[in-house]
Parts: C-alpha cells; sequence; structure tokens
C-alpha cells in the first residue's frame, strides 16, 4: 500500500478569466481519476454545455445568500459581479476518502481557503499577455463587451497577486502549460508538506526515516499564501541575553510540531536579543529554515519605521510588530516597506499588552478599536490577548491574523508581569492564530517538553474551535 494515497490533498488553480485554466482543469480530471472537482455554487447563469451539478450549482442569488448566511462556504466572493462558493462539507469528504480534490476558484477565495485547508498546493496560471487574454476571451465568445471588460478590468488585479501562490504557470503554449500543471499536482501528491501524515506513516512502516523529510518550514519565499500554509502557531520568545544561550535553546524548541502535525513551532527575537546580539541571531536562525518573529514594537515617525521594516523584511523575518498607537501613516509606511520588499512578512499590530489590566469590556472595546485602525490600514492582524481573540475574530473577520502572548498553563503560579492571561488551549479554540510563549517554555526545566505540551495544548484547541465555532472558522471573511 503506498501510503501517500491514504488522505487528499487539495490543489487550487487560480487565474484571469481566459487564461485557460477550464482547459487545463478538465484535463487534469480526465487524466488522474483521484482527483475530483470542487462543484463550487454560483448565481452566474450556465453557459451553453454547462451542466447543473457537474459545473456549478447555479443558484438564484436568493438561494446563494441563504446559504452563506447559513455558514455552508468555505470561501465565497462577488466575482465579476455574481456570486461564487465552494461548499466545503463535500470537499473535506472526498478529501478524507483518499480523493485529491480540484478548487478552481478566484484569488480572493484562495486566500480564504488557505485557513479552512491549510495544506493546500496553490497555482496560478498567467496568460502570456493581456492581448492574447482579450483574443482568447472574444474567440470563446461567452461573455457580453460588458462581461469582456470587467474581466479584463480583474485580470490585471488578480494577476498582481501571482507572487503569492506556490506555482506560476504561463499558458502560453497549451502543451507546454499542460505538462507543467501535470508535474506539479503530481509532484504536490508526493509531497509531505502537503499531507502532514506522509511523514508519520513512512516512518511507522519503515521505522528509520522520520528525519528525511523537509523541515516543516520550507515555505517559497515571497508568497504570502505559502508562507502562512507552513508558518507555525507557536512562537517561543528567545527572551534571553546572549546569542550562544539564544541557540542552544532554538535548538531544542525552534521547529517543533504536535503530535499530528498539524501545529508547529517557531521563534520569537524580541528587544533584549537584538539589543544583545543585533540582526545576526535573526539572520542564523532564517538561516536554518526557522520562522522568526522578529517582535522589536516598532513606534517611530513613518520614515523611520518604513527603513526599519525594509531591513526586517530583508532580514528574513517572518512576522514583525509595531504599535498601533503609532497611528496611520506609520502603519502605512510599514505596509508600504514590506510590499516594496516583495517579503512574506507578516505585520502584525500592537494592541493592548497582555501585561495591561482593567475592566473586560472597556479594553475589549479598545483592543477592537485598534484591531479595526490595524485592519483599515493594511496590516496583517492584531496581537492581543487570548481573553479578546474571540471579540477580534468575531468582528475583524477570519482573515484578519490573531497573535496572542500572555499565554500560561493552567495551574502555573501566576505572579509575574501578565495580567491577561490565557492557556494554550483556550487561546487557539478562541480563534489565535499565533500564540507567544516565553516563561513557561524557557524557564522551564525542560524546555522542549514544554513546547511540546503547548502544542499538543493547541492541537486540542484547534479541534474544540470545529465544534465550538461551527462553520466560523470556514467562513467569509466579510472583505467582499
Ligand atoms: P478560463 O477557464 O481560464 O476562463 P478557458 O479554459 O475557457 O479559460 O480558455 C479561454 C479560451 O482560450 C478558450 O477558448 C480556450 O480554448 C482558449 N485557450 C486556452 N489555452 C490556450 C492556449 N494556450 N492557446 C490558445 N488558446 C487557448
Ligand atoms: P466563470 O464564471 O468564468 O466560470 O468563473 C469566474 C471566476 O470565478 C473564475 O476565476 C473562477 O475560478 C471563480 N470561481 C468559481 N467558483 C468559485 C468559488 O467557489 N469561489 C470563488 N472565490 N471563486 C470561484
Amino acid at each position: 500500500m503506498n501510503p501517500c494515497r491514504r488522505t487528499g490533498i487539495a490543489v487550487v488553480i487560480c487565474a484571469p478569466s481566459g487564461a485557460g485554466k477550464t482547459t487545463l482543469c478538465r484535463r487534469l480530471l480526465q487524466e488522474f481519476p483521484n482527483l475530483v472537482l470542487s462543484v463550487s455554487c454560483t448565481t452566474r447563469p450556465p453557459r451553453q454545455g454547462e451542466v447543473n451539478g457537474r459545473d456549478y450549482e447555479f443558484l438564484s442569488r436568493e438561494e446563494f445568500l441563504k446559504k452563506r448566511d447559513a455558514g455552508f462556504f468555505a470561501e465565497w466572493a462577488q466575482v465579476h459581479g455574481n456570486f461564487y462558493g465552494t461548499p466545503l462539507a463535500a470537499a473535506r469528504a472526498l478529501a478524507a476518502d483518499g480523493k485529491d480534490v480540484l478548487f478552481d476558484i478566484d484569488v480572493q477565495g484562495a486566500a480564504q481557503l488557505r485557513r479552512s485547508l491549510p495544506a493546500a498546493c496553490l497555482v496560478f496560471l498567467l496568460p502570456p499577455s493581456r492581448a492574447e487574454l482579450e483574443r482568447r476571451l472574444r474567440a470563446r465568445g461567452t461573455e457580453s463587451e460588458e462581461d469582456l471588460a470587467l474581466r479584463m478590468a480583474a485580470a490585471s488585479r488578480e494577476t498582481a497577486q501571482a507572487h503569492r501562490f506556490d506555482f506560476r504557470i504561463v499558458n502560453d503554449d497549451l502543451e507546454q502549460a499542460w505538462q507543467e500543471l501535470r508535474a506539479v499536482y503530481v509532484a504536490s501528491t508526493l509531497s509531505p508538506l502537503l499531507r502532514p501524515r506522509f511523514q508519520a506513516e513512512l516512518s511507522a512502516e519503515w521505522g528509520n526515516m522520520a528525519t528525511l523529510g523537509p523541515s516543516p518550514h520550507t515555505a517559497p519565499a515571497g508568497s504570502h499564501l505559502a508562507g502562512r500554509r507552513v508558518l507555525p502557531r507557536l512562537f517561543t520568545a528567545l527572551d534571553l541575553p546572549d546569542a550562544g544561550t539564544a541557540f542552544a535553546l532554538a535548538e531544542k524548541v525552534g521547529m517543533l510540531r504536535s503530535p499530528s502535525g498539524s501545529v508547529g513551532s517557531g521563534l520569537k527575537v524580541g528587544l533584549e536579543l537584538f539589543s544583545a546580539a543585533g540582526p545576526e541571531p535573526v539572520r542564523l536562525l532564517v538561516d536554518k529554515g526557522c520562522v522568526v518573529f522578529v517582535d522589536l514594537k516598532f513606534h517611530d515617525i513613518p520614515n523611520t519605521v518604513r527603513r526599519a521594516v525594509k531591513v526586517c523584511c530583508a532580514l528574513g523575518a517572518g512576522l514583525l510588530s509595531l504599535h498601533l498607537t503609532g497611528g496611520g501613516a506609520m502603519c502605512r509606511a510599514a505596509v508600504a516597506a514590506r510590499d516594496a520588499s516583495g517579503a512574506s512578512t507578516l505585520l502584525m499590530g500592537v494592541s493592548v499588552l497582555t501585561g495591561m489590566d482593567g475592566a473586560a469590556a472597556e479594553i475589549t472595546g479598545r483592543v477592537l478599536a485598534l484591531a479595526r485602525s490595524a485592519k483599515d490600514r493594511g496590516l496583517d492582524g492584531v496581537i492581543c490577548s487570548g481573553r479578546e481573540a474571540a471579540a477580534v475574530k468575531h468582528e475583524l473577520g477570519d482573515d484578519f491574523l490573531c497573535l496572542c502572548p500572555g499565554i500560561r498553563f493552567a495551574g502555573s503560579a501566576g505572579g509575574d508581569d501578565q495580567a491577561r492571561v490565557c492557556t494554550p488551549r483556550d487561546a487557539v479554540a478562541a480563534g489565535a492564530d499565533f500564540l507567544v510563549m516565553g516563561r513557561p517554555i524557557i524557564g522551564a526545566a525542560d524546555p522542549a517538553a514544554a513546547a511540546a505540551a503547548a502544542l499538543l495544548e493547541m492541537e486540542t484547541g484547534l479541534g474544540c474551535r470545529d465544534g465550538n465555532r461551527g462553520n466560523s472558522d470556514e467562513s467569509n471573511t466579510g472583505r467582499h
């Protein structure tokens, strides 16, 4: 038996309309019977030859919105004036049955699917030129002039997102594009990253393969989407006075995974280590394959922050923090610097520090106000306590990330300078995407065991999230 076949993978293909996605997807589906199409729902009228239930489930606007509001879709988006949505339950059932599932969706949908199906292979198909795209759309003859203009305008916006994908294929010569897509699919079915249990199963069979897999953090550089797919959820804070001590600890806790492989760990470099040893530890840890959260909490005039963000992006920071009270111009300067650098660094805004206490409702109100401003300014997420994570997710949407420090194991003595604390399990169950833990791990007698315990709790928390929050983890981010 080939263990690679036990769980299906998700393949997401995006392209501007007319790039040849339907043509290539049909061929892929024909050649590989184990690959099945996720049939989307749409409010667009059927084109000639399209069959309800095979190409799409064609719905009225009312029917679509009813399903959307009932949490039926893993993601949904408005594309070219029509609604489109991916029913998640059907795709999950297929994947559980060992089928690989192909998602033919737009760029907005791909960004959302990353959350509900983190281990997905994301492919972007490019037309060779604008002129050729327009020629193909006209030759297809299925769109009105108005529709054609809409699709051409959308093409530029969509193509600007191509760098966020794992693979890019230019469909100039159809045969070559087909060979490339075929190769991407076949390679993906063999990737331990895309089949999280693959490595464990191989090891169980052969006993000695545990070290042969790739590091858990081998996402291609420069890709937001792919980077997040394998981003660790737990960051151990290397709050230590020198690089030597920090590296010794990093060896133990820098790249662990939870028992099922679904949650991994990275490292945080904060003020103490950065002040002591400068950027070199970050560079070295990134070179070793660790995902590093550079937590310097920038708060300065826009020009200074812009320049510092540029440096940290070049260092390879996975995440970077800045104070939201630094204002809109400062935040926007940070975003612009990150985007200009082409890096996949996530920019996280500090809201109310977890060391501060007060009336819960008042603090949550302040956190939400700051989180809203962070989202408006284009940051990727907010830093708050686990106690506010549910409110942040509820109000800002699942696509807006939430990072929580102030994590303590249940029953720990407390009495330090953290006030709004939360357990690893509860923070993740509430919707936290990333946790930062310092003293409970680095101060433990066995830091690796403490980090492993946190990862296990987080895995449980993720399970609770599915149960307690129903479809909310998979619902639309409200961005459309
Ligand atoms: P999409 O699903 O991305 O909107 P289609 O697969 O419908 O695009 O392709 C758009 C049109 O372009 C179709 O008429 C198709 O036959 C044609 N086409 C696709 N790929 C190529 C190619 N490499 N060279 C020339 N024509 C192509
Ligand atoms: P078309 O109308 O040409 O079939 O599709 C238009 C666009 O909508 C394509 O980019 C297609 O991939 C996208 N699309 C189809 N189904 C879905 C879906 O379920 N969700 C999202 N977000 N986009 C979809």
